[in-house]
């Protein structure tokens, strides 16, 4: 089985491009955010927990999202890989992943990183957030919670995958979603 992550800041398109790089590699796209988003949705006592810290910007502990992610690569079948989207989103969800693939006899194949610089984030969230309505989208200091969560906590990972040699990262500042589109496609290729 291959095992890609898909990593970026929030609003690069992470979302954005996980169709048609799931459909055209057969990998099953798994978000971390819309799980937990469903449970919310549901009124589970998970989904309860996980909504004062999504609504606020901040992160859901390691252990929920490492028990969704260990859950689905155990019972989801059909594919020839997964796309994880939004997760690891720390050093320890990262070490973790490592050693969930690790007792499944698996290792992670690469990481597909779409990069976009701060000034473009508010942007893109602003119109995500007239397209989806998502609670967390639409409160600027929400917003800037999760920017600074991500350089905090989730760009660090980047040096850890490019000590494993896994780390392949795009520019994803192009005009048009079709371009960066062809720009991850073209990336994914190299690593697929
Ligand atoms: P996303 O849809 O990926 O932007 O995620 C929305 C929110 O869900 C994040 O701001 C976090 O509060 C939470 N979340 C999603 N994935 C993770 C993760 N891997 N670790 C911790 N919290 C997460």
């Amino acid at each position: 089985m291959k095992y890609y992550i898909l990593f970026g800041p929030p609003g690069a398109g992470k979302g954005t491009f996980s169709g048609s790089i799931s459909e055209k590699y057969n990998l099953k796209h798994i978000s971390t955010g819309e799980l937990l988003r469903a449970e919310i949705a549901a009124g589970t006592p998970l989904g309860l927990e996980a909504k004062t810290l999504i609504d606020a910007g901040s992160l859901v502990p390691d252990s929920v999202v490492e028990g969704m992610i260990a859950n689905a690569f155990d019972t989801i079948k059909g594919y020839d890989g997964f796309l994880l989207d939004g997760f690891p989103r720390t050093l320890g969800q990262a070490r973790d992943l490592d050693t969930i693939l690790a007792d499944r006899g698996e290792s992670l194949t690469g990481v597909l990183s779409i990069m976009i610089p701060d000034s473009m984030i508010y942007e893109r969230i602003r119109k995500r957030a007239r397209e989806e309505n998502r609670a967390d989208d639409t409160n600027d200091e929400v917003i800037a919670n999760r920017i600074r969560t991500y350089h905090a906590q989730t760009e660090p990972l980047i040096d850890y995958y490019k000590a494993q040699g896994k780390y392949h990262e795009m520019d994803c500042t192009a005009p048009t979603i079709d371009e960066n589109r062809a720009r991850a496609l073209a990336v994914m290729e190299t690593i697929a």
